[in-house]
């Protein structure tokens, strides 16, 4: 079996004015994915997501990935990670057995990558007649979620945050800053909230998006310990790991993080830092599942647990369940509560199997998911970024 095509599609879904939304982030307008398709000369085709710009990864998939990966066997998923991370020295670094990397190798490049290698363990899976998760080695076949949201400002966080509970979520994230922005007492008002409406047994997390420093992140983690949050997630920014080790040295809130960075040895320095206590690569910017398989098994090797970040596409879900299903140290999945969130819960024909506060496996082979037909139609690409700041 031969390589013979590598492409992207690109989809926007715009936010219809009534279901925007404000964080730290500022308003989201409209939604972006980038899809990696990989087709073959025996009629089978994989299918990948890349979290990144979505036109960069497009060059990138296409004018630099594709034309190494043409003729080859996509089901040698270790060979091809190597071609594209170590470029015109893959030869030499298989022989030496260690990294000779290229010129391209974190970014939205690693990102173009990871989703050139989804797309590579979905036809594999396909070869075989096998769900992702059990080539990888099967840990389970269904994983906690946990509701991810969380921006209603003031006392209405407790109201917000106990609709997801009543969903069947038996823990749930919300946001540092809310609709209402930022102030500590803002922030504790609404953790309070929320603390008070899903009572002690719920999981709380809550997650600042790296917006923090770290004298503002140590004052809010330690008022957060009166209400038994279970994790903090990136209270500063993921350019300062030892920032991230300093909140962590300060406070009794697990630190979680990892949703922006790439590769094994970013995550190397996290770990040798002891910045983190549960680590979250997102399997569409972190390098596939070739990488992020070492990542988790490595983070084993701290005592770090594993919940992958899953915000973005259905094909970035899709791929993560088969990620959380295989990795011993996974113990928690992202189920995002978006406001509007078509292009995770709508470009699929068969929805994900979520009951009970579970995500389940899914049946197919490979990744388990075929896209609908309409997708390019109803979600045609709109250029132009998916943020307007707004103040609160
Ligand atoms: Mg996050």
């Amino acid at each position: 079996m031969k390589i013979t095509r590598v492409s992207t599609l690109l989809l926007s879904a715009t936010l219809p004015q009534e279901r925007r939304w404000r964080s730290d982030l500022g308003t989201m307008v409209k939604a972006d994915i980038a899809l990696v398709q990989v087709e073959t000369d025996e009629g089978i085709s994989g299918l990948g997501a890349a979290q990144g710009s979505p036109e960069v990864i497009k060059a990138m998939v296409e004018d630099e990935l594709q034309p190494l990966l043409l003729g080859e066997d996509p089901t040698w998923t270790e060979r091809l990670w190597a071609k594209m991370y170590n470029g015109s020295r893959f030869e030499p670094s298989l022989a030496r057995g260690y990294s000779l990397q290229g010129h391209g190798r974190r970014g939205d490049m690693m990102a173009a990558i990871a989703g050139v290698d989804i797309a590579l363990w979905d036809i594999f899976g396909k070869v075989l007649g096998q769900p992702i998760y059990k080539l990888l080695g099967a840990a389970r076949d269904r994983i906690r979620g946990y509701a991810s949201g969380g921006w209603a400002p003031g006392e209405q966080a407790g109201e917000e945050i106990a609709g997801y509970i009543a969903k069947g979520f038996t823990a749930a994230k919300m946001r540092a800053e809310g609709m209402d922005g930022f102030s500590i007492p803002k922030s504790i008002r609404r953790i309070a909230a929320a603390r008070k409406a899903i009572g002690p047994e719920v999981e709380l997390f809550v997650d600042a998006h790296g917006s923090l420093n770290p004298s503002t992140a140590i004052r809010l983690a330690k008022r957060m310990e009166e209400y038994d949050v279970g994790w903090f997630e990136e209270p500063v920014s993921p350019d300062y790991h030892s920032g991230m080790a300093e909140v962590r040295a300060a406070t009794s809130v697990p630190i979680a993080t990892g949703e922006r960075e790439t590769t094994r040895f970013e995550f190397r320095d996290l770990l040798e830092k002891r910045a983190v206590d549960i680590i979250q690569p997102d399997i569409a910017i972190s390098g596939g599942f070739t990488e992020t398989r070492r990542i988790a098994a490595m983070a084993s090797a701290y005592g770090v647990r594993f919940a992958p970040h899953v915000w973005g596409s259905g094909v970035l879900f899709a791929a993560s369940i088969h990620i959380a299903l295989s990795a011993p140290n996974c113990h928690i999945f992202e189920v995002s509560q978006a406001r509007y969130g078509p292009l995770v819960y709508e470009i699929f024909t068969e929805p994900f199997d979520i009951r009970e506060g579970h995500v389940y496996a899914p049946k197919g082979p490979g990744l388990g998911f075929e896209l609908r037909p309409d997708v390019e139609k109803r979600f045609a690409y709109v250029p132009g970024p998916a943020y307007v700041y707004t103040s609160a």
